[in-house]
């Protein structure tokens, strides 16, 4: 069975195929598949920054996770987007490849970018965050529907602590371990350029703070504590980076207030402008 991509009209299987001309897919038949945490970690550490993206995104290295966001893929759609194919595969980084800031989420939500393929794409969160983003002067439209809607950003890119949609958007700590080599990884290629990272929740600070722990940049003692405009200074060897911490733009935080669009656009305007 297929469906129809509600931007380009052409069908694809749920999950997706990889390499079958989804928008944005980085992967092809032949990229390797991870099957384990080994796996991850071999195939992470010899990756350019393209072949990261394509390897993460076909990765099953979590059997709990890959059987969700399948699941979900398939019979488990949201009755709203039940004539549309689902992306049912880990979610790669999004962004500019020359960018200087880097956001850490925490993972793909099951009928947001499980669905269209792109972080934060498709559901409140993303209208949330990447309304901010357009405000903030780093992308160029205020709305993310699917991927292939023209949105882009700019000096910025956009990950996950995990690239796929766990239930109840609840990763394990072996999943997050798991997927830590990809992180690790993506730190690794950009760090050149790299100048400030912000990290939504207390789930994406901790997983920047390990992150950076495990490549060797020093980190502050005690443990920075994760705050909404928390920072923290974190040292490459030769330069630093800074660490911004933020609500996350779930809806449980925007809809109670808890974070409001000016306490977003108060810590990207600090993340841009630092
Ligand atoms: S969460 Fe990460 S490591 Fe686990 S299957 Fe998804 S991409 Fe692979």
């Amino acid at each position: 069975m297929s469906d129809p991509h509600p931007i380009t009209g052409r069908h694809f299987a749920s999950p997706v195929p990889p390499g079958t001309g989804w928008p944005g897919d980085p992967a092809t038949a032949a990229t390797p598949v991870a099957v384990d945490a080994a796996d991850v970690g071999r195939l992470a550490a010899s990756a350019s920054l393209d072949e990261l993206q394509a390897r993460s995104s076909v990765c099953r290295a979590c059997p709990r996770l890959v059987s969700w966001r399948e699941s979900v893929a398939t019979l488990g759609r949201r009755a709203s987007f039940a004539d549309q194919p689902y992306w049912g595969r880990p979610v790669p980084t999004f962004g500019d490849d020359a960018a200087t800031l880097l956001i850490v989420g925490l993972a793909p939500a099951a009928n947001g970018a499980n669905r269209t393929g792109r972080m934060f794409t498709g559901d409140r969160s993303g209208d949330w965050l990447y309304a901010a983003l357009f405000r903030a002067g780093l992308a160029n439209q205020a709305t993310a529907t699917h991927a292939g809607d023209g949105l882009a950003l700019r000096d910025l890119r956009i990950t996950a602590t995990v690239r796929c949609a766990p239930p109840d958007n609840k990763p394990s700590t072996l999943e997050k371990a798991t997927c830590s080599s990809w992180l690790d990884r993506e730190l690794t290629l950009i760090t050149p350029r790299l100048r400030g990272i912000l990290a939504l929740g207390a789930i994406g600070w901790d997983a920047t703070l390990s992150a950076a722990r495990r490549l060797g940049w020093s980190v502050p003692r005690p443990k920075p504590r994760f705050g909404h405009g928390a920072e923290a200074e974190l040292g490459t060897g030769d330069r630093a980076v800074r660490l911004f911490g933020s609500y996350h733009v779930s809806q449980q935080n925007t809809f109670t207030g808890k974070l409001t669009e000016q306490m977003l656009d108060d810590v990207l305007q600090r993340l841009r402008d630092h």
